[in-house]
């Protein structure tokens, strides 16, 4: 038996992939519902995302929504909305085709040229931020109009402040880019992508909700796990999960492996107490991974505005940080959804809700031009990936205890996708080899 702490989509797919290998698990979540950051809202017929907003239609999603049977469910956005950018006082075309790059406003000619001449420079540095590595290769206006922008809105962060090797050496490596992302690009620059965005009609909540029909009486609600101890089977591969059950008592179950699916700080409480070398380390540097607070606010407005959203490039003098457009991408009538705080000022989320939908609602107008009023103000956290994870290392674990969650590998649904399945072959081969 497999024991998965947390009942976001990391511990589900996990728990889902497992289950079709035929292992069996338990999942605990500490709350009384699943999915974790993923949570979808009706609002007087209108579907608010209070985390995520949109998936990829990838082969491995598609392969995912059938085995949990919600192929009625999706709905597919347009594929080729365009991505904007508020940059000097104008929404603006992000280029994604070489035409686009060549017509765009965004960017004056010598910066376009200077775009160009990243071909002549060199690949990573070590220990080389994403920012610095942006502006060295692309130029400082690209940087701070568009590419700063749209990396930092990924995690809410401020690229200045994350590390390439943590963050986006493994990414390049993996779509096979060497030292020129210009010329590696060049290629397939032009013909977009042709993977749809997606989500569900009750959005993407359903996802988490079906994986937990699926799961059945393997999930323990509302059972915080509060630590795991390592050896209580006489050997070292097996763990007792200790965990409240809604009562006063505790439960102990023995697993022979421990997987945290949950966030960092929790994971680093549940590990303080195993009497290992590797966890003492480990335990410390999972405490002190910074995540970014976000204030979401979802607006409904007249405006009729077609594309993906929009992000507001730096020195705007913003407080948003983004906008989702939830009326073109999956035909939400009027629905905006804006992002703000992050790393670029955390103690936003600290204001009333009702000062954030002031600021969300203005700053809506003043960069669209359209009225728009708040219909809720929710707050979220995502992992920073900056400066905090330069001595982590997911492997620093002892026998039967994994990681499993968006701190330890790619953040988006699909990367959480992927980094369940291959977790589910490496737990394979650990149990054969422990039995
Ligand atoms: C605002 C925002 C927007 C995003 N936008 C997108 C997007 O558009 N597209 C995309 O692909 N991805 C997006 N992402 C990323 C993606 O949604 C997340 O990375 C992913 O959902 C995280 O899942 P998780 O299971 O790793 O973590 P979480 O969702 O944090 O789940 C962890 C779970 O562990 C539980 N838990 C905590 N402590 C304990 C304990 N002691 N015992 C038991 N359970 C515990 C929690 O209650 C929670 O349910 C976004 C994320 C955010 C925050």
């Amino acid at each position: 038996m497999i024991g998965i702490v947390g009942g976001g989509v990391s511990g589900l797919f996990l728990g889902h992939e497992l289950v079709r290998s035929g292992m069996d698990v338990t999942i605990w979540e500490a709350t009384g519902r699943l999915g974790g950051v993923v949570s979808s809202e009706d609002c007087g017929g209108l579907v608010l995302e209070r985390g995520p907003q949109r998936m990829r239609l990838t082969s491995q999603v598609k392969k995912l929504i059938e085995e949990v049977g919600l192929q009625e469910e999706v709905i597919l956005g347009p594929n080729h909305l365009p991505l904007l950018v508020y940059s000097r006082g104008k929404l603006r075309k992000v280029p994604l085709t070489l035409n686009q790059f060549f017509t765009t406003d965004l960017l004056p000619l010598p910066s376009k040229l200077r775009v160009l001449a990243e071909i002549l420079t060199a690949g990573t540095k070590r220990d080389e931020t994403v920012g610095s590595f942006l502006r060295r290769k692309f130029g400082v206006v690209a940087y701070e109009s568009f590419l700063g922008p749209l990396y930092g809105g990924l995690y809410g962060s401020d690229p200045d402040r994350m590390l390439v090797k943590s963050v986006l050496a493994e990414r390049l490596k993996e779509a096979g880019i060497g030292r020129s992302i210009v010329w590696d690009l060049w290629g397939r620059i032009g013909r977009g992508s042709d993977v749809p965005p997606c989500s569900f009609k009750k959005g993407l909540g359903a996802l988490p909700d079906a994986l937990g029909r699926k799961l059945g009486n393997r999930i323990r609600l509302e059972s915080p796990v509060i630590f795991a101890q390592q050896g209580l089977r006489g050997y070292d591969s097996g763990w007792c999960v200790v965990a409240e059950d809604g009562t006063d008592s505790l439960t102990r179950t023995n697993v022979e492996a421990v997987v945290l699916a949950c966030p960092a700080e929790q994971a680093a409480k549940i590990i303080r107490g195993v009497r290992n070398i590797r966890v003492a380390g480990t335990e410390t540097l999972m405490r002190d991974l910074n995540y970014n607070e976000l204030a979401v606010c979802h607006m409904k407005s007249e405006a009729n505005l077609q594309g993906l959203g929009y992000q507001v490039g730096f020195g705007e003098g913003l407080e948003t940080r983004g906008v989702t457009f939830n009326h073109s991408l999956f035909g939400r009538d009027g629905l905006y959804t804006a992002f703000l705080g992050g790393m670029k000022n955390p103690s936003l989320v600290g204001l009333p809700d009702e000062t954030i939908a002031s600021i969300a609602t203005s700053e809506f107008q003043q960069v669209t031009g359209f009225k728009a009023f708040s219909l809720e103000v929710s707050r979220t956290k995502i992992p920073a990936w900056d400066l905090s994870w330069k001595g982590y290392r997911k492997d620093q674990l002892p026998e039967g205890l994994f990681v499993c969650s968006n701190f330890s590998g790619r953040p988006g649904l699909q990367g959480r996708i992927q980094e369940a399945q291959a977790l589910s072959k490496k737990l394979r081969d650990y149990l054969l080899r422990s039995h």
